[in-house]
């Protein structure tokens, strides 16, 4: 597959993704656009099951509209207590509008339910992992690539830090000492679940070249 000129279109409306997108392929000269470019685009409906199914089809459904090449991120916090919830219902865990803060707080108040973190000092409730799947999609060919990062943490009881979006308030790193929110976006995309997939896909690129 190749990607010709110096835009990359991204499947999202989510403004923090498109942050972290622009920061990482600015340093080869590609500006980064989004669905808040292109008036209407159909709504991509995230029913699959998993992250890659999702990531698939915000790929495609926004490709074959535009016509062009386009990544699809599906993304999520899978906590280790919960059963892997929220998972792919991450972005809607507090219901369809629900803020970042309201997602925070439902999975803080899930969480105390199961009284975890009482017989300790630490406020560290439960193992996370972040999990990103990114799909690019070719409509001229049909054809897609697919990666998938991951991160390991714990979910902390004690919200820290303004930077980065979601869930990162809570995700504790034991060897960084911070939580997600508190990393500088370098920091973060050197670690994090979508620093990863990104760095697969860049890693494909240079393999086929
Ligand atoms: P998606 O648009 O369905 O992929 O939604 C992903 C959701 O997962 C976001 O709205 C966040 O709640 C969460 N999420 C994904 N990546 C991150 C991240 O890097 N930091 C914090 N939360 C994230």
């Amino acid at each position: 597959m190749e990607l010709q000129g110096d835009i990359i279109i991204v499947a999202t409306r989510n403004k923090g993704k498109v942050m972290e997108f622009s920061h990482a392929f600015a340093p080869f000269g590609k500006k980064v656009v989004s669905m808040f470019d292109y008036p209407n685009l159909p709504d991509v409906v995230e029913d699959g099951e998993t992250f890659s199914e999702n990531a698939l089809k915000k790929a495609k459904t926004i490709g074959d509209a535009i016509g062009l090449p386009v990544l699809g991120d599906d993304s999520g916090l899978c906590v280790e207590a919960l059963d892997g919830a929220p998972g792919v219902y991450s972005a809607r865990y507090a219901g369809e509008h629900g803020t970042d803060q309201d997602n925070n707080l439902k999975l803080l108040a899930e969480l105390e339910k199961l009284r975890l973190g009482e017989d300790t000092e630490l406020p560290l409730l439960s193992p996370a992992q972040f999990v990103c799947v990114l799909a690019l999609y070719d409509p001229a060919t049909g054809q897609h690539i697919e990666t998938r990062g991951t991160v390991d943490g714990w979910i902390t009881s004690q919200p820290s830090g303004s930077k980065g979006f979601g869930y990162d308030p809570l995700f504790y790193l034991p060897e960084f000492e911070r939580t997600m929110a508190e990393l500088t976006i370098e920091e973060k995309q050197a670690i994090s679940h979508r620093g990863e997939a990104l760095r697969q896909l860049a890693d494909k690129f240079r393999s086929e070249d």
